[in-house]
């Protein structure tokens, strides 16, 4: 069993990928070709926003965010412990300064009620993640944001296809980062990420920042990077995306499936607000501290019967020896609970109802095992 099968969404979608790469072969624009726009153009008009600028990848693109709007160093910037390093690597990259805040225990996502306390002189933005595939509290961080003059960056990288009150993730915050990153809910086949925005400056702003700040051929106005998405790349996401409401609606249907299976007062299920849909880039359950069986025993007991597992994520970034002496922390007991507890278990529109019926047996067997 795959943790993400992607072999078996590439035999389903075979014929239409190898097509999309072929004509890229023959037409030969591998930088910036035709289908550069179209992806923009297609994912902008998913999204609903009015700018869509492809990127290297979702790092790249939270980079590139971040000197959009101007980061300088000493800025600082309110943002979540638990997630992925690259979310607070580009702050302190840019000589910005994390500031991080604790989440709520049951989504894992930036716990808004903790953000204004946190505001100082210094802050310039708020970069809340969508963990997981679920969108944070993003109209109560819009309108702290509001409030004190701060952007919103929307680290959307698990979370390309969810919805927050009708509206879709990537289009809910100053700029919105994804990624596509091969196991990602819409990934290509290398490294890959797009930005959304609908301010027409901050636009201009990103895709001048994307080719080492130019802003015609060797004119220069300001500093950039090397941050483009390859022609290649973006024809292996324009044929995924003809699967791709598809998969999110499968994946949501083995999401409810895995609660409805697994609902064992020791097993922590997954939360989702009801006013949003989460794109289920994981499938993340805890592990409670009153269950007698740790976490890597059941990690072990999984392997041992072929059922690959993850853990996203087992230290949060306030602890890791990288951001110690570069962010701003007070506590956050909460992301070191869930970092001790969570485990991610397979997923993806490819996985079967036999598969996750083992995945199921093995992980309720696992957990009553050790209580004899
Ligand atoms: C994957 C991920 C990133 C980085 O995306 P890449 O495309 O791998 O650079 C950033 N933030 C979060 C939360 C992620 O899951």
């Amino acid at each position: 069993m795959e943790f993400v099968d992607l072999k078996a969404q590439y035999r389903a979608l075979k014929s239409q990928i190898d097509e999309r790469i072929h004509r890229v072969l023959d037409h030969g624009q591998y930088i910036m070709g035709p289908e550069v726009r179209e992806l923009e153009e297609k994912l902008a008009a998913y999204t609903g926003a009015k700018h869509c600028i492809t990127v290297a990848s979702g790092t790249e693109a939270l980079l590139i965010a971040l000197m959009a709007i101007g980061l300088r160093p000493g800025d600082e910037v309110i943002t979540t412990p638990f997630t992925f390093a690259a979310t607070a690597e580009v702050i302190v990259l840019l000589g910005g300064v994390p500031v991080f805040v604790d989440i709520e225990p049951d989504t894992c996502n930036i716990d808004v009620s903790l953000i204004e306390a946190r505001v100082t002189s210094r802050t310039r933005a708020i970069m809340p993640v969508s963990l997981y595939g679920q969108c944070a509290d993003m109209d109560e961080i819009n309108a702290i944001a509001e409030r004190q003059g701060l952007a919103v960056i929307e680290d959307a990288a698990q979370s390309f296809g969810a919805s927050y009150k009708g509206r879709k993730s990537c289009n809910l915050s100053t700029v919105g980062c994804t990624s596509f990153f091969p196991s990602k809910p819409l990934g290509c086949y290398g490294d890959g990420g797009a930005m959304f925005t609908n301010d027409d400056a901050l636009a201009q702003a990103c895709r001048e920042i994307r080719v080492h700040g130019q802003s015609a051929r060797y004119t220069h106005m300001r500093v950039g990077v090397g941050g483009r998405m390859d022609t290649l790349q973006c024809a292996v996401v324009l044929a995924k995306l003809e699967r791709f409401e598809w998969e999110l609606e499968r994946r949501s249907v083995l999401a409810s499936r895995y609660s409805a299976l697994l609902d064992d007062q020791r097993i922590g299920l997954p939360a989702v607000r009801s006013d949003r849909s989460s794109a289920w880039a994981q499938y993340t359950v805890r592990i409670h501290s009153g269950a007698t069986t740790s976490r890597s025993t059941v990690q072990a007991r999984l392997a041992s019967e072929g059922i690959p597992t993850a853990i996203h994520y087992p230290i949060a970034l306030h602890q890791q020896p990288a951001f110690a002496d570069v962010s701003i922390v007070q506590a956050c007991s909460a992301s070191e609970l869930a970092g001790q507890q969570v485990i991610s278990l397979p997923m993806g529109a490819d996985l079967t109802a036999s598969e996750q019926d083992r995945v199921v047996a093995a992980l309720t067997s696992a957990l009553r095992a050790e209580i004899k």
